[in-house]
């Protein structure tokens, strides 16, 4: 598509850490006036393609409900494989494909996958400075501050002070390091197990991995609430 925005790449009047509550929200129902330019040739677009038999309305929707079935959730699950697994680790860093496969994820083949590992020394972050390339098949529909211009110019420049405002203070000493996701390549952070969750469950570490702690814009974090929860599920099971 040709719709790429490139005439202020490096956007800086959307300083009002807002990230969370963009009012322009991808769910658009149509409820809130006449439909953008991108809307109406997606839906010229789409009539195009049925009515020269290159797809049925059939394999959209069959296609948007499978989009559907994807969200943070499946990725979080396979950061606390990662957690709990050294070699499932290995092997999702080695080839974020296969692994992904092991879990019954397949990622399709449109896109090749690599996952950045957090350390102590590197904090990885990523985005798409061209449009807004984002690993989809994993974690879902991508947030609306992912695809603005103000995020996909600014972190480039200043990842730091990015991160900042999302609330993630990278010390001084800790590399940092910003990855462009492109049509043929999406990145997925493997974040860094906080400290406080030893003899969790899977499925307890998963509840804290958050989308934004696989975009690298959050860090995953033991509050009393989720050390409590996971305490009660632990008794409990
Ligand atoms: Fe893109």
């Amino acid at each position: 598509m040709a719709s790429h925005d490139h005439d202020h790449p490096h956007d800086h009047d959307h300083d009002d850490h807002d990230h969370h509550h963009d009012p322009h929200a991808p769910q658009k129902d149509h409820d809130s006036g006449p439909a953008d330019p991108h809307e109406v040739l997606e839906q010229a677009l789409r009539e195009l393609l049925i009515e020269k038999g290159v797809l049925t309305a059939g394999e959209i929707n069959a296609q948007v409900d499978f989009m559907d079935t994807r969200s943070p959730a499946l990725g979080a699950n396979v950061v606390a494989r990662a957690w709990t697994d050294a070699r499932f680790k290995q092997r999702l860093l080695a080839d974020t494909r296969v692994a992904l496969a092991e879990m019954d994820i397949d990622i399709g083949s449109l896109a090749d996958f690599r996952t950045v590992e957090n350390t102590p020394e590197t904090h990885n972050v990523v985005v798409c400075t061209l449009c807004s390339c984002y690993p989809k098949l994993l974690l879902g529909i991508p947030p609306a501050w992912y695809k603005s211009t103000a995020y996909r110019g600014r972190v480039v420049v200043d990842p730091r002070g990015v991160l900042d405002e999302f609330g993630v203070k990278v010390p001084d000493g800790v590399d940092v390091r910003v990855h462009d996701s492109t049509a043929d390549l999406r990145y997925i952070v493997l974040p860094m197990r906080p400290p406080g969750t030893d003899g969790w469950s899977e499925k307890k570490l998963a509840s804290i991995v958050t989308r934004d702690t696989m975009i690298g814009t959050a860090i995953p974090k033991v509050t009393e609430k989720t050390a409590a929860r996971a305490a009660r599920g632990k008794s409990a099971s």
